[in-house]
């Protein structure tokens, strides 16, 4: 497993892909594991819900996160005249374990990065939120406490930047 986001709520790595298209997230010397029992490939002994495609069948990677998301496949070739790294497509001998080469695996790593960047900005909204929340409330408190003072309307109206009717408007059931 590879990558972490700044707020622990994704994991995401390169998965092999199995022929049927199930994604590994571990492997053993007998291939890679993939969840669930089919018959076509032997259990794997530790976890006996998984089994293990053997790596020479394994049929590409794609990035997965642990909340759902995939990312396209990168296709792997079984010559490599037919490699081309700009369509996705690249070679690994029959005989290799099939870990997604350094290229592909950093090629997936900006894929996972690109999937978290509209959720990092939306998580940056909920901050802002909270914060514009509690300021709300703080302004609330400070003006009723201003009041108890002794401030006028026209003083509370002019310290945040309103006019006096609309500082009575705002406040004045609230006190
Ligand atoms: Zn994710």
């Amino acid at each position: 497993m590879g990558w972490v986001s700044n707020d622990n709520e994704h994991e995401g790595w390169a998965a092999p892909v199995a022929p049927d298209g199930r994604l590994s997230a571990a492997s053993t010397i007998e291939g890679m594991l993939v969840e669930g029992i089919t018959g076509r490939y032997l259990p794997d002994k530790m976890m006996p819900d998984r089994e293990a495609v053997p790596d020479r069948e394994i049929i590409g990677w794609r990035g997965a996160c642990t909340c759902g998301w995939r990312g396209e496949l990168w296709e792997r070739v079984s010559s490599p005249a037919d490699a081309d790294f700009s369509r996705r497509r690249e070679y690994l001998a029959p005989t290799e374990y099939a870990h997604a080469s350094s290229e592909v695996e950093d090629a997936i790593h900006d894929e996972w990065k690109t999937h978290l960047a509209p959720l990092e900005a939306v998580a940056g909204v909920k901050a802002a939120a909270r914060e514009y929340e509690q300021a709300g409330r703080r302004l609330d408190k400070t003006v009723a406490a201003a009041k108890a003072a002794g401030a006028s309307w026209a003083d509370i109206g002019r310290a945040v930047g309103i006019s006096r009717q609309s500082a009575h408007e705002r406040w004045a059931d609230r006190s």
